[in-house]
């Protein structure tokens, strides 16, 4: 395809201002979007959401199906610009290509089914004494227009088809997504995938549209402008955290589901460290330096005891980190920042460089580093929990099983948490899962952070900073119920209930009536 570099407002590629933008990777020029665009977009897509949330699940299904199949019929070229715009290697690319039509189809399964909707009945009860009980049920309903901001790291996962937008089209709602100026070319290409795939489906225009920006002006006019119901973003604490503050100073404050960084700490327990330290360490470095350590899933702290295990663990940790050679990073900014974060470190009195990796030609590159301190220090200074986005790791030692509790204990919130421990290990530090429980959204034994699976019962989310509303996940089905709310119909008539809270049930689907669960048609009334 041709790229226009223009906004895709609806089936209209759009371009009314004058301020571009290029990435040095595609000879295009994009245009920023302007205000009267974002608000064109915004317009467009509270038109479509009227009918768009009428639409069955199965008619929406078929519009997702119809996006995964646009995708599959691009992934070659797809994969190629990606590779241009961020310098991700062609399989790893491939790979989230996959994930990210799977993803897409996992949603079509779960709004073909229908059940997702929480349908609640608690049928009436007219000879109740002393007062008759109303009819009164329930069930979730979609939110209107979303606004969606995907990030550099996961061009196709977390970016323009990605979990964000199509659990917000499964629930009903309609999307205007700010594209990231990392990937413009690669958004505008899968954003044309969507817009074929709306029009294919006879979706209302504007259930779909795409703005391009590279600087921060249209993704605060849309988290601000009035049609807009609800933020998904995936991003940095600073950015999600800008979002959040402007949506929040609004006239009617909408919800912004803010999933951030984290440095998901790692904790080694004695028992498997004494059993294979140099294992481990590898394991962890690998874990560590993996697609130059930009993953919000990244292993950035780990916690020991202090002992000749764990300092065995540090050394084959440090000369794994040494061997291994700098590669490229997302974007000239990140690369700016991972930079500062490593001075911060190297800077910091209380913090020991234990390794740097090897340095390399590669464009915008990322040195590993690993580094050391004492839980003492790591309490003493918060900034020491910052996530440094890149191939860095700080192992803090614990002088005490105390000391590593407490360490835990003032953790600020985390997307992940691990445990490394042999099964006698897990039995005796048994205390540690209780607090490990309070600090985050997944919580891991015998396994890196890094990878997660897109299911039912993933958790991809945690307390603050990792999210800014640590109740929902943006990985896995239950995604959806960011962009829906509950609805309670009292004493409603047949003909005006929606069809998954029919008496008859024509849909089928699991309801909870009284509190039990229940298929088919009503079978109770008291
Ligand atoms: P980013 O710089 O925050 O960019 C994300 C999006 O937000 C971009 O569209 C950016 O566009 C916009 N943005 C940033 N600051 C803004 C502001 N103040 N006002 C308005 N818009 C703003 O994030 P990134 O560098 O792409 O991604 C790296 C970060 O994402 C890491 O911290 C990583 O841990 C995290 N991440 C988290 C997850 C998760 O699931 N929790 C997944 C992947 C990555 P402009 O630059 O044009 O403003």
């Amino acid at each position: 395809m041709t790229l226009t570099g223009k906004q895709l407002i609806g089936y209209t590629a759009a371009a009314s201002g004058t301020k571009t933008f290029s990435n040095d990777d595609v000879d295009v020029r994009f245009f920023e979007a302007t205000a009267a665009e974002v608000d064109q977009a915004a317009r467009l897509a509270s038109d479509a959401f009227a009918r768009y949330r009428q639409l069955s699940g199965v008619t929406r299904a078929a519009f997702l199906e119809r996006i995964a199949h646009e995708l599959s019929l691009v992934r070659a070229p797809l994969n190629e610009m990606a590779q241009r715009e961020t310098g991700l290697p062609s399989a790893r690319l491939d790979g989230e290509i996959t994930r990210t039509i799977n993803q897409i189809k996992l949603f079509a399964a779960l709004i073909t089914e229908g059940s997702w909707v929480r349908a609640m009945i608690d049928p009436a009860q007219p000879d109740r004494q002393p007062l008759p009980k109303a009819d009164i049920r329930q069930m979730q309903i979609p939110l209107g227009v979303i606004g969606v901001f995907g990030a550099s790291n996961f061009p196709f996962a977390f970016s323009v088809a990605g979990g964000d937008t199509i659990s917000a089209l499964a629930a009903g709602c309609c999307v205007v997504y700010k594209s990231h100026p990392g990937h413009p070319a690669t958004s505008e290409m899968t954003g044309d995938a969507i817009v074929r795939a709306a029009r294919a489906t006879d979706m209302p225009e504007g259930v779909f549209s795409l703005l391009q920006g590279a600087g921060h002006e249209s993704g605060v006019q849309l988290v601000t402008h009035p049609l807009i119901s609800a933020v998904g973003f995936t991003g940095s604490l600073a950015g999600g955290r800008a979002l959040f503050n402007a949506a929040a100073q609004r006239a009617e404050p909408i919800p912004v589901y803010a999933e951030m960084g984290s440095v998901n700490p790692v904790i080694l327990l004695p028992g498997i460290l004494a059993e294979k330290s140099a294992d481990l360490a590898k394991t962890l470095a690998g874990s560590n330096t993996l697609g130059t350590g930009q993953f919000c899933t990244n292993p950035g702290v780990f916690l020991a005891l202090d002992s000749n295990e764990t300092n065995s663990f540090l050394q084959t940790y440090a000369n794994t980190i040494a061997a291994t050679p700098a590669d490229g990073m997302l974007t000239e900014p990140i690369c700016k920042s991972y930079a500062k974060g490593i001075a911060r470190l190297s800077n910091h009195p209380e913090v020991k460089a234990m390794a740097t990796g090897q340095a390399t030609e590669k464009k915008r590159s990322g040195i590993p580093n690993a580094f050391k301190t004492s839980v003492a220090a790591f309490l003493k200074d918060a900034s020491l929990q910052e996530e440094v986005f890149g191939p860095s790791a700080l192992h803090v030692v614990a002088g005490s099983r105390e000391e590593l509790i407490e360490a835990i204990r003032q953790m600020h919130g985390q997307l992940t948490l691990s445990v490394w421990g042999t099964p006698q290990d897990l039995v005796d530090y048994s205390d540690i899962f209780k607090v490990l429980e309070l600090k985050g959204g997944r919580i891991i034994c015998n396994g890196v952070p890094t990878g997660v699976e897109v299911t039912h019962a993933m958790m991809h989310g945690g307390p603050y900073p990792a999210t800014t509303d640590s109740k929902y996940t943006s990985v896995g089905t239950q995604a959806i119920y960011r962009f829906t709310r509950p609805v309670c119909y009292q004493n409603y008539p047949q003909h005006l209930l929606p069809a998954p809270l029919l008496n008859e049930n024509p849909l089928n689907v699991w309801r909870w009536v009284n509190g039990q669960p229940q298929q088919g048609p009503l079978t109770t009334s008291a």
